[in-house]
């Protein structure tokens, strides 16, 4: 059984009369903050760390960068060109520092773990001085009095992969959070970046995921969506005392606590027993986003998934068995290479099979440092265009198709947000399988449940009334 090492309160509280310390002269000089969050929801959840820090120290959130005193751009690796936008980014803020010479600029995120990333981004952008990467946000005081000090900083080691528990948060949203359940990830996918950043994979104690979740609702929220990598390896390891199933039957009784998701999940560790807890409990979520990457068991291999394509119709069909409502979302990556005609075609026929509300489709791009980089045979992008541009008209039509099923259901939405058209109001919100619905309402009712019915199924959304606030 592995054990997971934690952050001592003791560093922890000193971290906070840094904090503390630094507070009262930058409430007194008014000091602003904005923070740009690229990528995935982990680093929205990051973010929510590093302005709760920022709040602490005194600063107030800045509505954009031109009136901001700090500046920080929270980086994504995983996606192609990340580098060269952030590079613009930077680049586009010196005037800003001009300006105001007494503005910090950083930078954070997982780009920051890749290799001499840091060195070259200090080198290249002296209006630059506090870089640092995903492991360390629980010394962010600390980095920030380093930097208002006068010192330009990179802190990006990896030693330092333990959880750091009650950091604070600054978070915009009052209906929803993302709760980590775990860091990192052990699963080496042959195209992805994100062990070598992210470290090994660390799940949170129990009693401190429920703990949050319970401070959480007592705040009003009622949607939380638990946060990993793969969260259907929770506990895996032994470090937390039970899996991924029994952790959601454990947070499942917190009262107030209306809706469970989770992502995401890896189909290797989707197990009967996580089918079972999604099916037996009333506040989980019928929605699984379930990456499948390709539909070809030979390209499933080369990127090192560790199931097959009949494996992962097995689990569709299963959840559909125990869960007839029940809604996949998925990944796919075209153009890995090797991947050949028929192999693609595998993938169209497994779409066409499972009929996804959605898929995320992208284009393979190398990421420096993994194994896929460095195989023989990548695939031309004007093939790996065509690839796309046909799996994008066919999960066009699967969505119709998933659409249409939908007129005259009747359910509970959790409304999110609404979009103000001439003189009427469209509010638009979730029903628990995620599929999104829009329809007339007032804007006092957001952040609350209603019941609509689904009167229109367009190309892309649901049309529908209330019948009931
Ligand atoms: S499961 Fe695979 S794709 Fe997902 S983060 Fe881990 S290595 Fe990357």
């Amino acid at each position: 059984m592995k054990t997971n090492s934690f952050i001592s309160e003791q560093e922890l509280t000193e971290q906070k009369q840094i904090a503390s310390a630094l507070s009262q002269e930058i409430r007194a000089r008014n000091l602003k903050f904005f923070v740009e969050t690229f990528g995935c929801q982990m680093n929205v959840r990051d973010s929510e760390t590093i302005k709760g820090w920022l709040s602490l120290i005194g600063y107030q959130e800045a509505a954009d960068k031109e009136t901001a005193d700090l500046i920080l751009f929270n980086t994504c690796c995983v996606r192609e060109h990340a580098e060269k936008r952030l590079m613009g980014n930077i680049g586009a803020l010196k005037e800003l520092k001009d300006a105001n010479p007494g503005m910090i600029i950083g930078i954070c995120g997982c780009m920051m773990q890749q290799q001499d990333m840091a060195k070259k981004l200090l080198k290249r952008f002296p209006h630059v001085s506090l870089i640092f990467g995903t492991n360390v946000l629980h010394r962010f005081p600390e980095m920030l009095r380093a930097v208002l000090n006068g010192e330009r900083i990179a802190v990006t080691d990896r030693a330092d992969d333990a959880i750091a528990e009650d950091l604070p948060k600054l978070r915009d949203n009052e209906r929803s959070a993302f709760v980590n359940i775990m860091y990192g990830c052990d699963n080496y996918c042959s195209y992805c970046i994100v062990p070598y950043v992210r470290g090994h994979e660390r799940s949170r104690k129990p009693e401190d995921i429920r703990n949050e979740i319970v401070s959480l609702t007592d705040s009003g929220i009622t949607e939380i969506t638990l946060l990993g990598q793969n969260v259907n390896s929770y506990g895996n390891d032994g470090s937390a005392g039970m899996r991924f199933a029994d952790l959601l039957r454990y947070v499942s009784d917190v009262p107030g606590l209306k809706r469970i998701r989770f992502m995401s999940s890896h189909p290797k560790d989707l197990n009967e027993d996580v089918m079972q807890a999604i099916a037996s409990l009333g506040n989980v979520c019928h929605h699984v986003h379930l990456p499948v990457q390709s539909g070809n068991n030979e390209i499933l291999k080369r990127m090192n998934r560790r199931y097959t394509r009949e494996h992962y119709l097995s689990i569709v069909s299963r959840l559909r068995e125990l869960v007839p409502d029940i809604e996949f979302t998925t990944d796919i990556i075209v153009g890995f290479p090797g991947e050949t005609e028929e192999a693609f075609s595998d993938t169209l026929s497994l779409v066409e099979e499972v009929g996804f509300a959605a898929a995320f489709t992208f284009a393979y791009s190398p990421r420096l440092g993994t194994v896929a980089a460095r195989m023989e045979d990548q695939i031309p992008e004007s093939v790996k265009k065509q690839r796309l541009k046909a799996l994008n008209e066919l999960q066009a039509r699967k969505t119709v198709e998933n659409n249409l099923k939908y007129i005259g259901h009747i359910g509970e939405v959790l409304v999110e947000g609404c979009d103000e058209r001439g003189e009427e109001t469209m509010l638009y919100g979730k029903y628990q399988n995620f599929k999104m619905v829009y329809f007339p309402g007032c804007k006092e009712l957001l952040n609350r449940y209603v019941t609509v019915k689904v009167t229109k199924a367009n190309k892309n959304s649901l049309l529908g009334e209330m019948i009931d606030a």
